[in-house]
């Protein structure tokens, strides 16, 4: 794999997920992913402040169960392990 290979940017997908079970036990889940899954989406300051405050949502009620993600969707994240 040479890393060099740079697909035209309108054929990027991101995707974005917010997963963790909170401390009553009740697991949450959200798709976070920007309109149709189109990286544009990312460049929105109402997509920066939403995602932003998914973070942090995480960071403050996560106690590091689940996970936060943001990824091209290149990358294929497994949801399989606990
Ligand atoms: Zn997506």
């Amino acid at each position: 794999m040479s890393g060099n290979e740079i697909k035209s940017s309108n054929e990027i997908k991101v995707h974005s997920e917010i997963e963790y079970t909170r401390a009553d036990g009740q697991s949450v889940h959200s798709d976070l992913c920007p309109r149709n899954c189109n990286h544009d989406g990312l460049l929105h300051e109402e997509y920066k402040a939403h995602i932003h405050a998914a973070l942090d949502e995480w960071l403050s009620k996560s106690n590091g169960s689940g996970y936060f993600y943001i990824a091209s969707h290149h990358y294929h994240i497994s949801h399989s392990q606990k």
